[in-house]
């Protein structure tokens, strides 16, 4: 089967025949048909995610429909669409006991990360891993629901969103399309940040109440403007440039929390009386449950939660999304179709 491989940092990715996985005893084979390009396909280009595994085939956001199902399989079966869970926790640690597989000791697998992931024709997965998927969520249209709205969902709950806050989505991505309807429908007032006029625009169409350009500046000083003094209560880091975070953190209301889920190479620096005055607290928020997948599912498929897809491309010509990517130019999702 063709498949676009990972050799290690600074290294291009290049699209190779590797051996069609076979499906083991609880296993599903899923013929892929779409799969989203994300800012992490990028870390790992540059070396600032840094696994140690390759050759390997990356994507992380994988669409399909199960083509075999090996003994013993149960829940799912030939046929059926189903949207990949990416990790593997290894069931016993206390992180899998509570539900919280992306944070695994021993993490048994992690599809686009340290095993074999979507960019590909198939892709192999445990049954428990291939989440149904109604039929009117297209390939294409349900792709970035994998990590883009997931991770969203995940973050929203870190950040303990509640009605009435203000929620300052900092860098505009998938990630952030997902926030901001998420933030509306916990009845939080969105403020979105961008240096893009484009994405801002598609930012305030899925409902954020106010759109800054980052190149204008004064960032902190705009949200103390919008806010009658008060600040974000919540304010989600998806850039992280020394520029932003010490943006992002003087926008902080007392009391606010500031939730990092992007990162650069920069390193984050604050005084402590920034913390100590405020009462902030700062955290980070890392991938998604397999419960929050299923979530971010129901929302799709009942509407409220849309992604934003810019443009699909045929597995051969990665490198272009990839370049598009790169460049931000894009609004919303690269999806790859093999
Ligand atoms: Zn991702
Ligand atoms: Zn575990």
């Amino acid at each position: 089967m063709r498949a676009v491989r990972y050799h290690g940092p600074k290294q291009p990715l290049t699209l190779e025949e590797i051996p069609r996985p076979e499906p083991g005893p609880g296993e599903v084979l899923v013929r892929v048909g779409a799969a989203g390009v994300c800012h992490t396909e990028l870390h790992f280009l540059s070396g600032l995610l840094n696994l140690g595994i390759a050759p390997l085939t990356l994507g992380h956001e994988i669409v399909g429909r199960v083509e075999r199902a090996g003994a013993g399989v149960r829940g799912v079966a030939e046929g059926d669409r189903v949207i990949v869970y990416y990790y593997v926790g290894c069931g016993k640690c206390r992180h899998c006991l509570v539900g919280d597989e992306h944070l695994c000791d021993a993490l048994q697998a992690e599809y686009g990360f340290i095993s074999d992931g979507g960019f590909a024709e198939y892709v192999k997965v445990p049954a428990r891993n291939a989440v149904p998927l109604p039929d009117h969520l297209g390939d294409e249209a349900a792709a970035p629901i994998g990590c883009g709205v997931t991770t969203a969902v995940h973050a929203a709950g870190r950040a303990r969103l509640a009605m009435g806050d203000v929620a300052l989505v900092y860098g505009v991505g998938a990630v952030a399309y997902g926030l901001i309807q998420l933030a509306r429908l916990a009845g939080a007032e969105v403020i979105a940040v961008s240096r893009s006029a484009a994405k801002l625009e598609k930012a305030q169409a899925l409902g954020a109440a106010h759109v800054l350009n980052a190149k204008e500046g004064r960032l902190a000083e705009r949200v103390k403007e919008i806010t009658h003094g008060h600040g974000a209560d919540v304010v989600f880091e998806l850039v992280a440039t020394r520029e932003t975070m010490t943006a992002c953190t003087q926008a902080v209301a007392k009391r606010g929390r500031l939730v990092f889920i992007g990162y650069s190479e920069d390193s984050y620096t604050v005084h402590p009386i920034q913390l100590v005055v405020t009462e902030m607290s700062v955290m980070g928020s890392v991938g998604n449950t397999l419960d929050e997948l299923i979530q971010a599912v129901d929302l799709a498929a009942r509407g409220k939660v849309r992604t934003v897809v810019d443009r699909v491309l045929p597995l051969a010509e990665f490198q272009k999304g990839l370049d598009a990517l790169a460049r931000g130019e894009l609004i919303g999702r690269v999806v790859l179709k093999p």
